[in-house]
């Protein structure tokens, strides 16, 4: 390549020489790809919007409530105390999106990330149904003022204005809940002011997002994209053209043999750019602002077949799978992110499995010693701390496992209510004579409706006789 061609490297494609933003009007993509991540996306979308919705046991399927630190996932209820499960989920998270990208790549940016599905599936659509495609656009733009236009553009961000509305409440409600959401959005204002004020700021976040800042989230923001560089390799699965077979491009003449003129298969037709939303030309390689979308393949594919030559030149494929015409291969890299995904899956199926319903402290009561009455018993008294993460209520009672000893409440008919901590003190009491060495470790057992729910061991203190 000569100094020429190298010059995409200089400036990111949707900024010009003179550092200002270059508007990407995208050509409306078609073919058997887009059809696919069509089907993705609307299956992707119905779950996004129904998932807050959504029941398990009364509980919503998804929330994250960060302010009453109160976590939904498929039903289940995780608290602070669980904390340790959601770590684990994390990394699980970060090593799946790890060995994801090394292996395909960017899929999840062009068929997954919400901000595509939306961005090119709901938004980008209805500027195509009102402004049509990517020439008319342009076009629309460049042209004055006039009624058409002014009814054109108005319309087009007034629809976007009430998606953004939808989409902050929908966002909202993975954080607040359904209920809570309801109730902001029936209450009267005064209410619930700070909801009403984030629906507010998240509806002109989204606006901004899908009216205006579009694929820079991708090219500019998203840390995501940013590691590229470090996770792929020759072997990752890209959105990759055929340089072997494409070069030396050139456009078509009628009736000449292309190999016999030199030629390779690409007939330099713009078409992958033309439809790219972030505005790239495959044909300079991978580049980070190629998030996968797979438009280019269909463009191409659909020009190749115009042409009579075989589909396939711009494809999903690794750079070794250009070189060598080998499938996937798998790396050792591969196979040991692989075996710590499959390490983690396990210790998380381990965990929630044997999660507990309850969480229980006992300590003694901070600055208290033991009391000893006329009769000879020595009495301790403890603070219990009793979480109920389900949601059922308990009657709750206390025994020893030694029957030598006894337990007392200070409150009559404890209930715990669902989803609540309950605290209560304990006044344990034990002859004199049980007690050696001035400690004796004693358990307590909890029963919550008659029923034994948890086990605490302590330690019972006294007089070292
Ligand atoms: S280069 Fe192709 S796959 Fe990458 S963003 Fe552009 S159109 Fe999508
Ligand atoms: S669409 Fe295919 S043939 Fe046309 S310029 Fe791109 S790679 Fe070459």
């Amino acid at each position: 390549m000569d100094e020429h061609d190298e010059a995409f490297r200089d400036r990111i494609a949707t900024v010009n020489e003179k550092g200002k933003r270059v508007w990407i009007f995208a050509k409306k993509p078609s073919g058997s790809y887009y059809n696919k991540r069509q089907i993705v996306a609307y299956i992707l979308l119905g779950l996004l919007f129904a998932g807050p919705h959504l029941r398990i046991h009364s509980e919503p399927l998804l929330m994250l409530n960060i302010i009453e630190r109160k976590f939904v996932i498929f039903g289940q209820i995780f608290w602070p105390q669980d904390l340790y499960i959601f770590a684990v989920l994390l990394i699980l998270g970060v090593v799946f999106v790890i060995l994801f990208t090394i292996i395909y790549g960017r899929l999840f940016c062009g068929w997954v990330c919400p901000q595509t599905i939306f961005m090119e599936m709901v938004f980008r659509r209805i500027e195509y149904w009102i402004e049509g495609d990517a020439a008319a656009q342009r076009l629309l733009d460049n042209s004055p003022w006039t009624t058409e236009k002014i009814i054109k553009k108005t319309s087009k961000h007034v629809i976007f204005w009430l998606l953004s509305f939808l989409i902050a409440n929908t966002f909202l409600a993975y954080i607040i809940g359904s209920d809570e959401l309801w109730r902001i959005q029936t209450d009267p204002l005064g209410q619930h002011l700070g909801g009403f004020i984030a629906i507010v700021i998240f509806t002109y976040v989204f606006y901004g997002v899908f009216a205006f800042l579009r694929e820079q989230v991708c090219t500019t923001i998203c840390p995501y994209g940013r590691l590229q560089g470090v996770l792929l390799d020759e072997n990752s699965m890209v959105v990759a053209y055929d340089h072997k077979r494409g070069e030396q491009r050139a456009k078509i003449k009628k009736g000449e043999d292309r190999v016999a003129a030199n030629k390779g298969a690409c007939i330099d037709c713009f078409q992958c750019v033309h439809v790219c939303p972030t505005g790239i030309d495959i044909r300079n390689g991978t580049q980070l602002e190629c998030i996968n979308c797979t438009a280019c393949i269909d463009a191409c594919d659909h020009m190749m077949e115009a042409v009579g030559q075989e589909k396939g030149l711009v494809r999903f494929v690794s750079e070794k799978g250009i070189q060598t015409r080998l499938p996937f291969q798998w790396t050792r890299r591969v196979k040991a992110y692989t075996l710590l995904l499959f390490g983690l899956f396990i210790t998380l199926v381990i965990l929630i499995s044997t999660r507990k319903d309850f969480q229980t402290t006992l300590i003694r009561q901070r600055g208290s010693t033991y009391q000893m009455d006329e009769h000879g018993h020595i009495s301790n008294i403890y603070e219990v701390n009793l979480l109920n993460k389900t949601q059922k209520s308990f009657k709750i009672s206390f025994k020893l496992s030694d029957l030598n000893g006894e337990i007392q409440t200070v409150k009559s008919n404890l209930i715990l209510q669902p989803e609540t901590e309950l605290k209560e003190r304990l006044i344990i009491r034990f002859p004199i004579s049980y007690i050696k060495g001035g400690t004796k470790k004693i358990r307590v057992l909890i029963y919550g409706n008659g029923k034994l729910i948890q086990r605490v061991k302590t330690k019972f203190f006294g007089p070292t006789l």
